[in-house]
């Protein structure tokens, strides 16, 4: 991690540093994340940079519950940000939950009442908002301004206990009403709600807005600099108001930075609760999902989050990232970590009519093949005549990770896309009467297409020179295609599932609350399942357990759907290609 590098909020930090702002404390940030859905790759972005920020400067960061809604909220969702923010690789300072300070904020409240900065206000939701102005126009006083403190403070204790229905009062800041800023416009900062909370049950029929909680929780918790989202930059008048009308001592600051968009998904808890309720996913944890549960499931790693977190930096300015990118950092993550493992994808047979019936040694054992990662083999040819060649990001430098003994044999299976029957040019692996490496093992040439009466391809039948097995120092004809392979009698099969983009289009995600342009729509094609034929080293493959499917990609063993039992089914997920579209800029 290149954390030496200041962004501008670490140097807001340093300019309060040096001004001794905050000279009897240590920096202190916090992830406040409303429990009412699973975090995103979005709120990735704002744990890593609340947490690396307090590292930075020796302070401490906090996770704080931002409950103070009480209909949306649900403790499922609070175990899964605990969840999420360990995975991340994180430990928070403390755990707090803001609806434990709605005694401490209630309190607040009737100090400012005391002030005369609070009132009670009896319009409905519908005549403050037609009361409060436009841009151009001031709003209009409520004629409930000018109740005295006490007056004020009986009503608001009695919308406390309970005496009025909702919606019937609220209490709001006494600010000004020509302010340009609509947010400082006698914002309300309670309703009355009588509804059951995820925390304090029934305790409480008045909560406080949002506007007016958050500064307080913050302050609370003596936190120095209060990281969110762009969208609060408005609000931060508000945010500073608060705590100076209780004349709060060294009140934190608020510093606002862009949040991530990302092409091909949604960023949204609000849009990805929707899809997890219409069933159009496989719950919150579904490998499409740009959920955490979602990319932890599909194989992603943290450190690989952790680093694209990093990559794209903290900036003011809003922009959408190219999933590309995520998917870059993945594989850039697990190219140097994982195993190589033999898997034929829409497999054709193999018919070596040459090679010994019982084996090369007549007693029916079967000769083993040392197979190594080969990180030369670069794509063989362009594909089968595709336009644009795809790169392999495939340069491993750990060759290790490829070594291993497999079994050979008479038939074996083939990738359904290295064998042509009427190649196009420069088309290098098998087709009739051409001739290449098996990987690790033999040269072969396929002689015959044997159909079945559909017109499908049964098999093939090849034959193999035996004076060429790698290693034995053949140095005789050359080939240009090397081609992988399972042997037929010892393969498995297993299930593996194929994921595209959860969203057609690029678009942004939809942003805050759904803008942010024409919504995109769901890709339909985005999960496929084969089944396809593995070296049989894989059935010791345990739930979690991630390999690279040799010129195919890396794949997680799903942890829900794969046996723990050796015979049991094994499936797998792709977490991300070998090839890239994505080009460093
Ligand atoms: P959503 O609209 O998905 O529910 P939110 O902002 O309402 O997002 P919160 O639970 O309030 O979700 O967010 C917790 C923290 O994460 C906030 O500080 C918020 O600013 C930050 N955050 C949320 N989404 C993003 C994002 N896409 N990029 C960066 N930070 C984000
Ligand atoms: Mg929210």
């Amino acid at each position: 991690m290149t954390q030496e590098q200041n962004n501008f909020i670490h140097n807001f930090i340093e300019e309060d540093l040096e001004s001794g702002r905050y000279a009897d404390r240590a920096i202190c940030t916090r992830f406040p994340p409303e429990p009412n859905g699973y975090l995103h790759i979005g709120h990735a972005k704002a744990i890593c940079l609340n947490f690396t920020t307090a590292r930075k400067y020796g302070g401490k960061c906090n996770l704080r519950f931002d409950d103070t809604n009480p209909v949306k909220e649900d403790t499922e969702y609070v175990e899964s940000i605990e969840e999420d923010v360990r995975w991340l690789g994180f430990e928070w300072a403390g755990l707090y939950f803001a609806s434990d300070y709605f005694e401490k904020m209630y309190e607040c409240a009737e100090e400012l009442i005391r002030r005369g900065k609070a009132f009670v206000d009896d319009l409905s939701a519908e005549e403050i908002k037609g009361t409060r102005g436009t841009l151009t126009e001031p709003g209009a006083l409520s004629p409930y301004r000018d109740r005295s403190p006490e007056e004020n403070l009986r009503l608001f204790r009695g919308m406390r206990e309970g005496e009025y229905a909702d919606g019937e009062k609220v209490l709001r800041a006494k600010i000004d009403m020509a302010a340009p800023n609509i947010n400082l416009r006698d914002p309300v900062i309670y309703r009355i709600s009588k509804s059951e909370h995820h925390n304090t049950g029934g305790k409480w029929c008045v909560y406080p807005m949002y506007d007016y909680a958050h500064p307080l929780e913050d302050a609370i918790e003596e936190i120095t600099h209060s990281l969110c989202t762009m969208e609060f930059e408005d609000h931060r008048p508000l945010y500073d108001w608060v705590l100076e009308a209780l004349e709060w001592p060294a009140p934190p600051r608020q510093i606002e930075f862009a949040r991530l968009n990302l092409t091909h998904t949604l960023m949204s808890k609000r849009a990805l609760k929707a899809l997890v309720d219409a069933g159009a996913v496989d719950g919150w944890d579904d490998p499409r999902m740009p959920t955490i549960a979602g990319i932890r499931r599909r194989g992603y790693t943290p450190e690989a989050v952790r680093a694209f977190c990093e990559e794209i930096g903290v900036a003011k300015a809003n922009s959408t990232v190219d999933i590309g990118f995520l998917e870059h950092c993945v594989r850039e993550d697990l190219k140097d970590k994982v195993l190589s493992r033999n898997v034929v994808f829409d497999p054709i047979k193999v018919v070596l009519t040459n090679y010994p019936e019982n084996g090369p040694g007549g007693d029916g054992s079967e000769e083993m093949i040392m197979n190594t990662l080969d990180s030369r083999i670069r794509g063989n040819d362009s594909a089968g005549g595709g336009p644009e060649e795809m790169i392999m990001e495939n340069s491993r430098e750990v060759p290790e990770l490829g070594e291993r003994r497999v079994p050979f044999s008479r038939e074996l299976w083939i990738d359904g896309e290295d064998f042509m029957e009427e190649p196009p040019k420069k088309y290098f692996r098998l087709y009739p009467g051409n001739e290449v490496r098996l990987k690790g093992a033999y040269f072969i040439t396929c002689e015959e297409v044997v159909k079945n009466a559909d017109g499908s391809i049964r098999e093939l039948r090849c034959t193999y020179d035996p004076a060429t097995r790698s290693g034995s120092g053949f140095e005789g004809r050359k080939v240009k295609g090397t081609i992988h392979w399972v042997d037929a009698a010892t393969a498995l099969p297993i299930t593996v599932r194929e994921y595209g983009y959860l969203m057609d289009g690029g678009g942004d995600g939809g942003g805050e609350d759904g803008e942010g342009g024409g919504a995109p729509a769901l890709n339909k094609d985005s999960l496929c399942v084969k089944t396809c034929y593995a070296e049989p080293s894989l059935s010791d493959a345990r739930p979690g357990e991630r390999f690279q499917f040799f010129r195919h990609g890396y794949y997680i063993a799903d942890g829900k759907l794969t046996s723990v039992a050796p015979d049991g089914e094994k499936v797998f997920n792709l977490i991300v290609g070998l090839k890239s579209s994505w080009k460093i800029k």
